[in-house]
């Protein structure tokens, strides 16, 4: 428990139930897996004294926001392409067919707010709400700019469907695939037990073409993932009865797009097979209580439950340039506060990690955004302060200096 002044998200908590493996695997859960089984199990673990949702409260990360509202604003262009049967952006009636939907500010505006409701859910989230808010806002344009290029690389005629008859829309409900292009399919094999969700799947007599947006860079498991999704659309008997293949996988990038070869009947049991015993690999090591933690620097700086992670706190940190501040570098540090020196002023020791000498003194300042949190700090106190900006000490030799920034966070550790 944390101390009663403090809400219950800035303290260390560790799972009332730790988490047991999904009934249907997904790639992200098996990659996952693979690479720090103790990272999955705490993120998916039960925190129910925490907030009312599953898994561990993520921290809110700027660039999957905009990826999400990315996604969800294409799904609503291509909808609305489809059901005006335009083949593409070109396509004489699609700026109609756009507007008719809102336009491309108001469906993107839309989607951004829909987002930020949701993440307010999100204990985490509450200090950050502001910078959220401002940053989406004023990156409209560029999240326009990546879907309008997106979608200019978008051929719904490859496949020639239909036009007038072409089902359009997300594919939530389960019933067989008719021809035409479908927007966020969400696939099931029940034969594997595994689900995947393909942004745009589209369906001719001829043809059945797969494209998975991406809003990033290319990573190397981009091509495993859309290699996954023609296996699980091969092996889908609800939306796929007729047990047909994809003939054409493109990775949509908003720099390039990548053709992957599409994955032979000999492939695609190669390919089943290694679902099958890689997914008995990743549930036996999430099995049980507390699993194994492999720490790795870049897998680390991205873990949203490093604050709860022993192995993680007795390992050297990342360390991230900070541009802004060129003596500075973003950082994870433990300290023990000893003397409150104003509001949200504070002398700590340094504690963590350990390539500091113990027990050396560091100076801590708190932002004032945080004031609630961080003036009900007390002497003794050990904290964990994620994603501070760390000053060494300048010369004439005093202690080194943390300070917030915007997306800081303080846990305490309870003794
Ligand atoms: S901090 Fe690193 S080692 Fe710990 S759970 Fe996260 S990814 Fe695994």
């Amino acid at each position: 428990m944390g101390h009663p002044q403090l809400p219950p998200i800035w303290t260390v908590t560790l799972p009332s139930h730790w988490a047991t493996a999904p009934e249907r695997m997904s790639v992200s859960a098996l990659l996952q897996m693979e690479s720090c089984p103790k990272r999955w199990s705490l993120s998916h673990a039960d925190y129910s004294d925490l907030w009312g949702y599953d898994g561990y409260p993520p921290k809110p990360n700027l660039a999957a926001l905009k990826g999400t509202i990315v996604h969800r604003a294409l799904a609503k262009v291509v909808t609305a392409l489809v059901s005006a049967g335009c083949c593409s952006i070109l396509d004489v009636d699609a700026i109609a067919a756009i507007a008719t939907a809102g336009g491309y500010t108001q469906i993107i505006d839309a989607a951004t707010r829909q987002l930020l409701d949701e993440t307010r859910r999100n204990p985490r989230s509450a200090r950050a709400m502001h910078i959220l808010r401002r940053k989406l806002t004023s990156h409209t344009p560029s999240i326009r700019h990546c879907v309008q290029t997106l979608l200019a690389r978008l051929d719904l005629a490859s496949v020639r469907a239909p036009r007038s008859r072409a089902p359009a829309g997300t594919t939530l409900e389960r019933r067989p695939l008719g021809f035409g292009t479908h927007s966020e399919v969400h696939l099931y094999a029940p034969s594997l037990r595994w689900v995947g969700a393909a942004d745009i799947l589209s369906l001719s007599q001829g043809g059945c073409e797969m494209i998975d947006f991406k809003t990033g860079a290319p990573r190397p498991h981009h091509p495993f993932q859309i290699r996954v999704y023609a296996l699980l659309w091969s092996r889908d008997p609800v939306l796929n009865p007729a047990a047909r293949v994809a003939d054409s996988l493109t990775l949509s990038y908003p720099t390039e797009e990548t053709m992957v070869p599409p994955p032979t009947a000999r492939g695609l049991e190669l390919l089943a097979q290694e679902l099958r015993e890689r997914s008995i690999a990743a549930r036996a090591a999430v099995a049980g209580e507390c699993p194994q933690a492999t720490p790795a620097p870049e897998e680390c700086a991205l873990c949203d439950v490093r604050q709860l992670c022993d192995e993680y706190w007795d390992t050297a940190p990342p360390l991230t340039r900070a541009p802004d501040y060129p003596h500075s570098v973003w950082m994870d540090v433990q300290v023990r506060l000893t003397r409150q020196t104003g509001l949200l002023q504070w002398e700590a020791v340094w504690e963590k990690p350990s390539t500091t000498p113990r027990e050396a003194a560091v100076s801590v300042g708190w932002s004032r955004a945080d004031a609630a949190a961080a003036s009900n700090w007390r002497s003794g106190w050990r904290i964990r302060l994620l994603d501070v900006l760390l000053t060494p000490p300048e010369d004439g030799g005093s202690e080194p200096r943390v300070a917030s920034g915007g997306m800081s966070e303080a846990f305490l550790v309870p003794d």
